[in-house]
């Protein structure tokens, strides 16, 4: 079983996804006005971690992470440079993708762009009018919250302290200024605009997450996610309007994680106080020790960057790697011992569990470490055989689904006779002939490659 704290009850609850066997995620994507900074990656990674497990635990997950294109931000930031709102983010939704990468962020099944589905939102909008959710104010359209009883329920706010009828027309505000919120908001001098059936304008930032979250997901979803600072308004808000227009539950698990801090404070671009991963790049960082830092604390805690925890960080994930060296490298006798098979299931079963309680890293890990240090003291007495060699390799392997943090062997690295038998294996799985697949897998396992089948595609891990 999986249990997750979900913000909208304030409680752990057992996690049952609307389809079997099936997951459909949305996670708020970045704003493409600037490069992220390692707080935004905090969050990605939360999410990152939360999807490879729930591959790994069995589940066919559906992704779909937004670009938000068109914002106060992105607009402000096209016009300093006087360039169009599309020349102004590609730059930046490009640096998103290559940061990804290096980070080893699962890519999203769909990264659908706000600025590509005005067409949406458009309806959206109307349909709130019509319903009366919703009402016009010189040309904008704003959100009525008064006429949606439960707003305020994810935030656990009171609406009855506020303030009702007062407007705010910015895309971020304080919990203590709830007021009616922008839709859709009238064109103004010098920004882009939309010609559409509501008047020439463009969305609230808001609106663009609950339309593209339905166009891809359907009305209702298992798992939306964000950092906290979403959960109001963001997220009171993108329930607020598609429960308004579809009259059902929007999301049944909200999961939030808690900032990257310095000095106590929200790593931000507005308080100035960031780096991006480009800075940390250059700085010498391995991308993969940070993403190794950013997800060894449990997601619902704060987490502290400092160079030293950076560094505690890529000295513990040295330790792994200076193990999985030392097994691929050393020379075995023949043979296995129950007990290390006893081992690696023990850790794998503790691994699992450990993630499912609400990811649960610091045991998982935990558990990871312990099982170095059971291995590295049999590996100090000499009683390590080849087969076990390989079993623990394998297992560390299949950790590795959840965490990403080993070494990967590029393809390019491997000789042609060793890809072209891995091609062949691929075939004969598509022929469902899986003896052959089989077969092949065996005869490379002997020259030295393990061979794993994922959602993603197929890794290698080499042993000696
Ligand atoms: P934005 O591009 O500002 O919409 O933020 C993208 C994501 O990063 C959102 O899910 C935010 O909640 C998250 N985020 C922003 N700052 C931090 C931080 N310091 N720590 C963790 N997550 C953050
Ligand atoms: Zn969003």
């Amino acid at each position: 079983m999986i249990r997750f704290f979900n913000t909208l009850s304030g409680s752990l609850e057992e996690f049952r996804p609307l389809r079997e066997g099936e997951v459909r995620l949305y996670t708020c994507g970045p704003t493409v006005y600037d490069y992220p900074h390692i707080g935004n990656y905090r969050a990605y990674l939360f999410e990152d971690l939360l999807k490879r497990f729930l591959i790994f635990y069995g589940y066919k997950v559906i992704h779909v992470m937004n670009l938000t294109d068109v914002d106060d931000k992105t607009i402000k930031g096209a016009r300093s440079l006087g360039i169009s709102l599309q020349d102004y983010t590609a730059k930046y939704i490009e640096a998103f993708f290559e940061d990804s990468k290096v980070l080893r962020l699962l890519p999203a099944d769909i990264y659908p762009r706000a600025t590509e589905h005005i067409p949406d939102m458009v309806r959206m909008v109307k349909g709130l009018l019509e319903k009366g959710f919703a009402y016009y104010k010189e040309g904008s359209v704003y959100f009525s919250i008064e006429k949606f009883p439960a707003y305020g329920r994810l935030a656990k706010i009171n609406l009855k302290e506020l303030k009702a009828g007062a407007r705010v027309d910015s895309d971020e505000y304080e919990k203590e200024s709830a007021h009616d919120f922008a839709l859709w908001k009238k064109a103004k001098e010098g920004e882009p605009y939309w010609e559409t059936e509501l008047g020439p304008g463009r969305p609230g930032w808001h609106i663009e997450c609950s339309a593209m979250s339905t166009r891809y997901l359907g009305p209702t979803i298992d798992i939306h996610c964000g950092g906290i600072d979403n959960i109001f308004p963001h997220h009171e808000n993108e329930i607020a309007q598609s429960e308004a227009y579809y009259g059902q539950k929007f999301v049944n698990y909200w999961l939030h994680c808690h900032h990257l801090v310095v000095d106590g404070e929200k790593m931000s671009k507005s308080r100035g106080n960031f780096y991006t991963l480009r800075d940390l790049l250059e700085r010498g960082t391995d991308p993969v020790d940070l993403r190794f830092f950013l997800l060894s604390t449990h997601y619902r805690k704060m987490l502290n960057f400092t160079f030293d925890n950076l560094e505690q960080a890529r000295a513990s994930r040295q330790r792994i790697l200076d193990f999985v060296y030392e097994l691929e490298h050393r020379t075995f006798a023949a043979g296995s011992d129950p007990d290390v098979r006893r081992l690696a299931d023990r850790t794998l079963a503790e691994f699992k569990d450990s993630l499912a309680d609400d990811l649960n890293i610091s045991a998982g890990l935990a558990a990871l470490f312990e099982f170095i240090r059971e291995i590295n003291s049999r590996l100090a007495r000499d009683q390590i055989k080849q087969e076990d060699a390989i079993l623990v390799l394998q297992t560390l392997s299949d950790l590795d689904r959840v965490l990403a943090i080993l070494p990967e062997i590029k393809e390019e690295d491997l000789p042609a006779e060793i890809l072209e038998k891995i091609e062949l294996r691929q075939k004969a799985r598509k022929e469902k002939n899986f003896a052959l697949a089989d077969a092949i897998r065996e005869e490379l396992r002997q020259l030295g490659l393990i061979l794993e089948d994922t959602k993603e595609g197929v890794r290698w891990k080499k042993i000696k």
